[in-house]
C-alpha cells in the first residue's frame, strides 16, 4: 500500500536526519511526524501543526534535503499536511524550499579541451583524456593519473575530461573535488557520525575527479575511505581521474594499497612546454583576447624567457594586456622586459661586457679581435658602436669610461657618440632597427 511506502521512506529520511540532529530537537520536531502518502515523486508528511513546518523549514531544510536526496533521489519533493485532529483550516502544502539544484559537478566550465593548446609537453595526456571522455570507465585508462609541476595544466585537463563527458552524457554524475575538500568533508562527516552517508554519496558518482591527491599524504582516515570508494567505483565501471604534482612512486605517507590503485590505469605526465609550444600558447591567448598588434619579437621574447609554466605565461600576457588597454602603453620589447621581470623570480643575470661583445660580434659577423683593434672599416666601426650602445642601455654597473676602454680602448666621448649614432639609426632605418631588436632579444634572453 502507498501509505506503507510513504511511512517507510519517511522513516528512512528520519534516520539520516537523526544523525545530525540533537536528541531533544529530534524528539520534539521530527518524532511526531509521519509519512502518509507517496504520489509520483511527492512524499506527504503529516505534522501536528504549522509550527512544525516553520521549525523544520527554517532549521533543518538542508539536512532534510540531503536525506531526501539520499533516500528518494534529487527530484523528490516534500509536502506537509497538518493532522486532522488539530483545529486545521486548509492543510499547509508547500514544497521544500531549499530544493537543491540538480547534482552539481563543481566544474569550471571554461576548462575545456578546446582551450588547451596541444603540443609535445601534453600531447599524450591530452589524447588519453579525449579517449576517456568518449567512453568514461570503459577504457583501460582507469584511473588516469595526471602528474606534473605547478601551472602545467593538470587541473584544466582533469576538468576538461569532466566537461566533455557532460556534453556527451548530460545525465551522468560527474564530480570534481580537490583532495583537500574531500579530506575536509570526510573529517566533518566522521565527526558527525555520517561516515556512511559520505561513502554512499561518493559511491554514486559516475566520474570522480580528484585533484592534487598528494595531499592525501599522512591522512590515514581519508586514504582508507578513498580506498573503498575507489574500489567500488572501479568495480562498477566508473571513471576515476586523479592528478598530483608527482608520480605515485614519489608519493609519501600514502599506503601501498592505495598507491598501487593509482597505478592501475594510465599514468601520464605534463611537461614544461618547449619554446615552440609556449609560442603557440601565447599566440592563442593573444588571439582569444583579440590582441594582434604585439610585435613578433616581443611574443618570442616572452616565450623564450618565461620558461617555467603556463600559468606564468598567462600572467605575463594578462599584465601586458592590462598595460596596453588601461595604461595605453604600446607593447614594446621594453615593456615586455619590465613585465617579465616581475614574473620571473630568479632575476636575469647581469649582462657582462664580454657577453655583449661576443653576441654583437656573432650576430654582426665580426671577428672579436677586430672589434678591439683600431680598424676603421665600416662594419667594424658599426659593430663597435652597437656593442657600446648595448653596454650603455642594458647594463647599470659600468661607467662610460669603463665601457669605452673595455670594448675597444676608446674614451667616454666615443661611447656617447656611438649611442647617439645608433639611436638615430634605429629611428630612421627600419631594417637596422630589426637587426638591433634581434641582438637585443638574444642579449635579454640569456
Ligand atoms: P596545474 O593544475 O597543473 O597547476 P592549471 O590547470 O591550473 O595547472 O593551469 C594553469 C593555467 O594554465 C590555467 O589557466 C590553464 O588554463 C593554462 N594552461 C595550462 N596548459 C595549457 C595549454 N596547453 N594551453 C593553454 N592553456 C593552458
Ligand atoms: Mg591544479
Amino acid at each position: 500500500m502507498k501509505n506503507e511506502t510513504a511511512a517507510a521512506l519517511w522513516s528512512a529520511c528520519l534516520e539520516i536526519v537523526r544523525k545530525t540532529t540533537s536528541n531533544d530537537v529530534f524528539e520534539q520536531w521530527f518524532l511526531p511526524t509521519r509519512g502518509i502518502a507517496m504520489q509520483g515523486n511527492v512524499l506527504t508528511v503529516e505534522i501536528p501543526d504549522k509550527s512544525y513546518y516553520d521549525y523544520i523549514e527554517s532549521h533543518s531544510a538542508d539536512v532534510l534535503r540531503e536525506a531526501l536526496d539520499t533516500v528518494m533521489g534529487h527530484d523528490s519533493r516534500l509536502r506537509y499536511s497538518i493532522a486532522k485532529k488539530s483545529q486545521l483550516k486548509a492543510p499547509v502544502q508547500v514544497a521544500v524550499k531549499a530544493e537543491k539544484p540538480r547534482f552539481s559537478p563543481q566544474l569550471n566550465t571554461s576548462y575545456t579541451f578546446s582551450q588547451l593548446v596541444d603540443g609535445a609537453s601534453n600531447h599524450t595526456a591530452l589524447s588519453a583524456a579525449r579517449t576517456i571522455a568518449l567512453s568514461p570507465g570503459k577504457t583501460a585508462f582507469n584511473p588516469i593519473f595526471i602528474y606534473g609541476g605547478v601551472g602545467l595544466g593538470k587541473t584544466h585537463l582533469a576538468q576538461a575530461i569532466g566537461n566533455d563527458i557532460l556534453t556527451r552524457y548530460p545525465d551522468s554524475r560527474v564530480l570534481y573535488v580537490p583532495s583537500e575538500k574531500f579530506i575536509q568533508q570526510y573529517v566533518d562527516a566522521y565527526a558527525q557520525d555520517r561516515r556512511n552517508d559520505f561513502i554512499n554519496f561518493y559511491q554514486n558518482i559516475d566520474t570522480l575527479i580528484i585533484d592534487d591527491v598528494q595531499f592525501f599524504s599522512g591522512k590515514k582516515g581519508s586514504q582508507e575511505v578513498f580506498f573503498h570508494i575507489f574500489n567500488h567505483l572501479h568495480q562498477n565501471g566508473k571513471q576515476l581521474v586523479l592528478t598530483a604534482d608527482r608520480t605515485p612512486v614519489d608519493m609519501r605517507d600514502i599506503t601501498d594499497r592505495l598507491l598501487s590503485r593509482f597505478k592501475w590505469g594510465l599514468t601520464v605526465k605534463l611537461d614544461v612546454p618547449d619554446f615552440e609550444h609556449r609560442l603557440r600558447i601565447l599566440e592563442e591567448k593573444l588571439r582569444r583576447e583579440d590582441i594582434n598588434d604585439i610585435p613578433h619579437d616581443v611574443v618570442a621574447y616572452i616565450a623564450k624567457t618565461v620558461n617555467t609554466n603556463v600559468r606564468e605565461l598567462e600572467g605575463v600576457v594578462n599584465s601586458l594586456i592590462m598595460h596596453s588597454t588601461i595604461v595605453r602603453r604600446d607593447i614594446t620589447l621594453e615593456l615586455a622586459v619590465e613585465v617579465v621581470s616581475q614574473f620571473i623570480k630568479t632575476s636575469r643575470r647581469e649582462l657582462t661586457l664580454d657577453y655583449i661583445k661576443s653576441v654583437v660580434c656573432e650576430t654582426m659577423g665580426v671577428e672579436p679581435a677586430l672589434l678591439e683593434s683600431s680598424s676603421r672599416r665600416g662594419e667594424i666601426v658599426r659593430a663597435r658602436q652597437v656593442a657600446m650602445y648595448f653596454a650603455k642601455t642594458l647594463t647599470q654597473n659600468y661607467s662610460l669610461q669603463q665601457i669605452g676602454s673595455y670594448i675597444a680602448g676608446r674614451d667616454h666621448s666615443t661611447v656617447i657618440h656611438s649611442c647617439k649614432t645608433i639611436s638615430n639609426l634605429i629611428d630612421t632605418d627600419k631594417k637596422f632597427k630589426m637587426r638591433i631588436d634581434e641582438i637585443k632579444l638574444k642579449l635579454l634572453s640569456a
